[in-house]
């Protein structure tokens, strides 16, 4: 009897037996239903035939059911969940299904739901959007989205936040309705449009002759592209670059803020389209995908565009992991766990903002999207571009040390648009009105007066970062954590943001009674309020995590700003990334003194991107932008270099540092973490795996046990061990060695886990 080994969702290193009744077929790939003790799991096939077996024939279980409502997993994709495995050291099974879309890892049978999509009725394309109610805002703009083409809900969406209920409402008069439309999207954009937006000439896509990549069929396809700029020649070169690259190659594209990196993508896409390959484009998890999704909708009208993201429901998610898997989703965008879609045609990568941390998975498969990317373009045999402003260091060293190509885009791309000035205030000699310097309120206060926008960025949400006793010094420790609880004065709560506990605000000090109790520092909230008793009659809109809370809150906030009915935007790195205001004119940053002295190495990186793409928000249109920083070291080497936009001077100073001190890039490390309620047992166990490593005698550096940034979280006490080597081979072979130690230790109590390229410390 053949027999088949399979992937389970099991914290073990290891694939599972099962045999397969005479006559069953079952392919690579394949999922399948499989007795586990005493449950059943869906498990993927991995391995076919295996001559023997390390367990005994007669003790194999056989698979109880083969899952045919799914195309098996391509031998290629099982190949790169392999090499993660092997690389982040986690178990095959959990890295393969981990994975998969939701719904693939249940066993409940797949029952494609239809996406519905909308168009006109014949009364609705007989409405005239001219004389339609002004006020009715967004079902104007649904009924002029239809007029071009039909959509499902997940492309109307990307229009406003309240598309569903203003949908309902124009089916229930009958203006729209709503058909099966998954397949039918693409043949029912009308054929005889031709004029695709004003600004630009659409272009009818040639069939060309030749492929590009190693790797994509010609199969010429035809799509419309709305070819919206002339490539200035930085970008013609960037695009040549790539487009000349035959197989894989790896492409730095290093361009400022505003420098048309985007446009850079557009046109290679529209190259691959039109050799029928797919484009996989991985964005960084946040709230930007809506917005992408449509700006690159509206610049291949007629492409099949598949998002996937964690916003989508499981079904949406599904669906659009198909469509890739089939073939038929031409552009996938979509943010981390999408580097492992299945592309069957995939001839392009892009990973935009790739300096981004949260690329990086913080749990479970630890794994870097975008160094999967570069994996996985390099097994298929096609080229990768990692775009950014701000590059991360380990990527600017590889393009300069010959490994990438670099590509740089020096400029802005319309030639009135300028870069910031950037200024920095001297927090120890000016006056301070609650941690707002008078010269930045001043500069706020013209803003106002030419109905500019100003943002005030702040690292920190809440009113205040803790609470102190005047009388006895008593601070608002979080009696579960290391970390201090947050004032948050809207609903007057201590909260501690590291696990969750809150109290009510104290009137009276716990400890000593006295009444003098002072919130110390500033948060997001506490700004609000000072701006509001300084400018009562601004309109001052707060961005942070508890602002946005409400899922579509944010996507309503930036319409405000879009439409100009915000004076004054208070905000966290939520509002640093990627989002293009037209009327802001000045940044003020109140906080980054912190990350100068933080004990994580990277923190002066993190801080010279952040300050960068804030700094890149100011005076993008035709106004020219200002951004003001308050700081007690205006002469320090980061803000000079911020000052100057001089990213290169900054980056030789910090690998100059780096590589002095034996860091990333010049050394590859890994972090064993381990935590629990028992500080012994948490010792106990990073000493003896400390001495395990010591014991193998490898060529690595094994640095002590130490505790985390954060010594104690929800009661849990958290120490950390830390191993550098040279090449990533040397840190391989170690970890082979190494891990199987670990797993013998009593960890019963702990959690514990190894993290491959650490980012966070
Ligand atoms: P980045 O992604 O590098 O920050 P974008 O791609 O968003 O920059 O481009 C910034 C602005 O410049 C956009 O409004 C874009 O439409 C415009 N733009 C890009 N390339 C060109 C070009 N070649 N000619 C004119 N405008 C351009
Ligand atoms: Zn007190
Ligand atoms: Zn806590």
């Amino acid at each position: 009897m053949p027999i088949v080994r399979v992937a389970l969702d099991i914290p073990l290193a290891t694939l599972f037996d099962y045999t397969v009744a005479e006559g069953v077929q079952v392919a690579i790939g394949q999922r399948v239903i499989v007795p586990f003790g005493k449950r059943q799991l869906v498990g993927v096939v991995v391995m076919e035939c295996v001559a023997t077996s390390d367990v005994s024939a007669e003790r194999i279980k056989p698979v109880t059911q083969v899952l045919r409502d799914s195309a098996p997993l391509s031998a290629e994709l099982l190949t790169l969940l392999n090499f993660c495995s092997d690389y982040y050291r986690y178990p095959i099974g959990q890295t393969v299904l981990s994975a998969l879309p939701t719904r693939l890892r249940s066993d409940k049978p797949i029952i494609a739901k239809p996406i519905l999509s909308y168009r006109l009725s014949s009364s609705g394309a007989a409405l005239d959007l001219e004389n339609f109610p002004k006020r009715k805002v967004v079902q104007r703009r649904i009924l002029a989205k239809l007029v071009e083409q039909s959509c499902n809900l997940a492309q109307l969406k990307a229009l406003s936040a309240t598309v569903g209920a203003q949908l309902k409402a124009l089916v229930a008069e009958g203006w729209v309705e709503s058909f099966d439309g998954v397949s039918d999207i693409k043949s029912s954009v009308r054929p005889e449009r031709n004029a695709v937006k004003s600004k630009g000439e659409p272009v009818e896509a040639n069939s060309c002759p030749s492929t590009s990549s190693g790797r994509t069929d010609c199969v010429a396809s035809k799509h419309v592209f709305d070819n919206a700029h002339t490539l200035t020649s930085e970008q013609q070169l960037a695009v040549d670059a790539v487009t000349q690259a035959s197989g894989y190659g790896c492409f730095l594209l290093h361009g400022i803020t505003g420098s048309g990196k985007t446009e850079v993508y557009v046109h290679l896409m529209h190259h691959v389209l039109q050799r029928g390959g797919q484009v996989l484009l991985l964005v960084p998890e946040i709230n930007l995908t809506p917005q992408l999704e449509n700006y690159f909708r509206s610049r291949f009208p007629d492409v099949n565009l598949m998002s996937l993201h964690s916003g989508l429901s499981e079904g949406e998610r599904l669906h659009n992991w198909q469509q890739a898997q089939s073939g038929a989703a031409q552009i996938v965008l979509g943010t981390r766990l999408s580097v492992f879609a299945e592309l069957p045609k995939l001839a392009l990568i892009v990973v935009d903002e790739e300096h981004d941390s949260s690329f990086k998975q913080q749990d479970g498969l630890r794994y870097s999207a975008r160094d999967v990317a570069i994996f996985r373009a390099h097994q298929c045999g096609v080229p990768i571009v990692l775009g950014s402003a701000t590059p991360s260091l380990e990527s600017y060293y590889n393009a300069q040390s010959g490994r990438y190509k670099i590509l740089a885009l020096t400029g802005r791309a319309t030639a009135t648009a300028q870069l910031p000035t950037v200024r920095c205030i001297n927090t120890n000699q000016t006056v301070m009105q609650q941690g707002i310097s008078e010269n930045l309120l001043r500069e706020i206060e013209k803003r106002i007066a030419n109905q500019e926008q100003s943002l005030l960025f702040i690292n920190r949400r809440g009113y205040a970062p803790v609470l102190m006793c005047g009388g006895c010094g008593w601070l608002s420790d979080c009696k579960h954590c290391a970390g201090k609880m947050v004032l948050h004065l809207n609903d007057k709560r201590l909260r501690c943001h590291h696990c969750g506990y809150q109290i009510r605000q104290p009137s009276a000090c716990p400890s000593c009674g006295s009444a003098d109790m002072h919130p110390v520092g500033s948060g997001t909230q506490r700004v609000e309020s000072v701006l509001q008793e300084r400018f009562p009659n601004a309109r001052i809109l707060r961005v942070d995590r508890d602002s946005t809370r409400n899922k579509r809150a944010w996507q309503t906030m930036r319409e405000q700003i879009h439409a100009n009915e915000v004076d004054i935007l208070v905000g966290t790195q939520m509002l640093a990334k990627g989002h293009d205001f037209p009327a802001l004119t000045l940044v003020g940053v109140l906080n980054p003194d912190s990350a100068l002295y933080s004990s994580d190495f990277r923190a002066a990186e993190k801080l010279f991107a952040q300050l960068m793409q804030v700094a890149g928000r100011a005076g993008r249109a035709d106004k020219p932008g200002e951004v003001m920083i308050q700081t007690a070291f205006p002469e320090h080497p980061l803000f000079r270099a911020l000052q100057t936009h001089d990213f290169a001077g900054f980056a030789a100073s910090q690998l100059a540092e780096r590589k002095m001190a034996g860091f990333p890039p010049f050394t590859y490390q890994v972090m064993l973490r381990a935590e629990g309620k028992v500080e012994s047992d948490v010792y106990a166990y990073l000493n003896r795996a400390h001495a395990a490593a010591k014991a193998l005698q490898m060529d690595v550096e094994i640095l002590g046990v130490v505790p985390a940034a954060l010594a104690r979280r929800a009661n849990h006490l958290r120490a950390q061990l830390l191993v550098q080597a040279n090449t990533r081979r040397a840190m391989q072979n170690f970890l082979r060695a190494w891990q199987p130690h670990l797993e013998g230790f009593n960890q019963a109590k702990l959690r514990c886990s190894l993290d491959i390229d650490p980012l966070e410390f």
